[in-house]
């Protein structure tokens, strides 16, 4: 236990603790900010009112001040307002939102878990979107603005396919010497379809010409799409208060963790200091006791020309004090007690016996 705190004594033990100490904190505070934005969303959708779309809905933005609701939750099925786009893989689906992505996938050597783990890569991206509305149930429509800001899952896998490289011997030897394997590339096309039925979260206007708007509310709050309905979406956000919450937690635990451990070190050395502190007084009364020793315990500390001139009788370490320990139980006389207290083991520097105990040598 001594041992371990003397030699966490260092600087660079230090550094580590306070970037793992900063990095925890850090941690704890991004994940709590998440946590409480994603509360925040979740307050917001349970005080969204929800509307069927229809003639009721446009009557009521009539009358409402600036006819605008600022957050409102409506659900409808997806039609396109002109020409709808068709899928490049499968003719007959046809869609109004359409993303492309070609993906890379690669297995790269971890050197610290030593593993392949798998990395992707985004190699081309392609994005297409048509003017649509979400239609109720008696024909009333409402026209959703800026798709594509929406979060929330709203759209489909339409098409799916993995190109795997074919390697030969030369490409595996290659593989292994650079840490990279290519594993082949995923081809993906998702689409939202016409006819699909919508849930739609987002600030509701009614524009001059009589059209009822979905569009990003302007408060900053978060604008949904999503083809899973309300509650579902509901309990994904509430799973994900409550994981920024666990997360924030334990990074915090984390952090608290830290700083006892950095205590526990502080008093630790302290310990030491206070134990040696006590040895060296109690060694400098047992001198002090000695009647002869009277003149080497005024000032045991300072180099003494009496000493310099019988260099045999210099510590062996600092060879400039003179030598006042008895070391026990081997009995050398080696060091002085400045030395002794300084060495890195409870040892002996002759012999490498432990040391029980040391005793003032009394010159005679
Ligand atoms: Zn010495
Ligand atoms: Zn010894």
């Amino acid at each position: 236990m001594k041992n371990d705190c003397l030699e966490m004594d260092g600087f660079p033990v230090k550094i580590t603790e306070a970037v793992c100490l900063g990095a925890s904190l850090a941690l704890s505070s991004i994940c709590f900010y998440l946590y409480k934005k994603s509360r925040k969303t979740l307050d917001k959708l349970d005080d969204a009112p929800r509307f069927t779309i229809d003639g009721k809905l446009k009557h009521l933005l009539k009358v409402t001040p600036g006819a605008c609701l600022q957050y409102a939750v409506i659900e409808g099925v997806v039609q396109p307002v002109g020409e709808p786009m068709a899928s490049h893989f499968q003719k007959e689906i046809v869609g109004v939102l359409q993303r492309f992505m070609l993906r890379e996938h690669r297995l790269v050597w971890n050197g610290l878990s030593r593993t392949w783990t798998d990395s992707e890569r985004v190699l081309h991206q392609q994005v297409n979107a048509v003017p649509f509305v979400l239609v109720g149930s008696d024909e009333n429509t409402v026209k959703v603005l800026y798709p594509l800001q929406a979060t929330g899952v709203h759209m489909e896998i339409t098409h799916e396919k993995f190109h795997q490289v074919n390697y030969g011997l030369g490409d595996i030897v290659g593989q292994y010497l650079s840490g990279e394997k290519l594993k082949g590339q995923l081809e993906t096309e998702e689409m939202l379809k016409v006819g699909t039925t919508l849930t739609g979260i987002g600030e509701l206007i009614l524009d001059t010409d009589g059209t009822l708007n979905l569009r990003p509310p302007s408060d900053g709050s978060q604008y949904f799409l999503s083809i899973a309905d309300f509650d579902t979406l509901r309990g994904e956000q509430e799973s994900m208060a409550v994981w920024w919450k666990a997360l924030a937690i334990a990074s915090a635990l984390a952090g608290a963790a830290i700083l006892l451990w950095v205590g526990r070190q502080y008093y630790c050395r302290l310990k030491v200091r206070w134990e040696q502190e006590q040895e060296r007084r109690e060694f400098e009364r047992l001198l002090a006791e000695a009647p002869r020793a009277r003149i080497t315990a005024a000032d045991p500390e300072a180099p003494q020309d009496e000493v310099e001139e019988h260099v045999e009788n210099a510590c062996v370490i600092c060879l400039s004090r003179p030598r006042n320990c008895i070391l026990l139980d081997c009995g050398h006389v080696c060091c002085c007690h400045r030395c002794y207290q300084a060495l890195p083991q409870r040892q002996c520097p002759i012999c490498r016996q432990n040391i029980l105990r040391v005793v003032p040598l009394y010159h005679v």
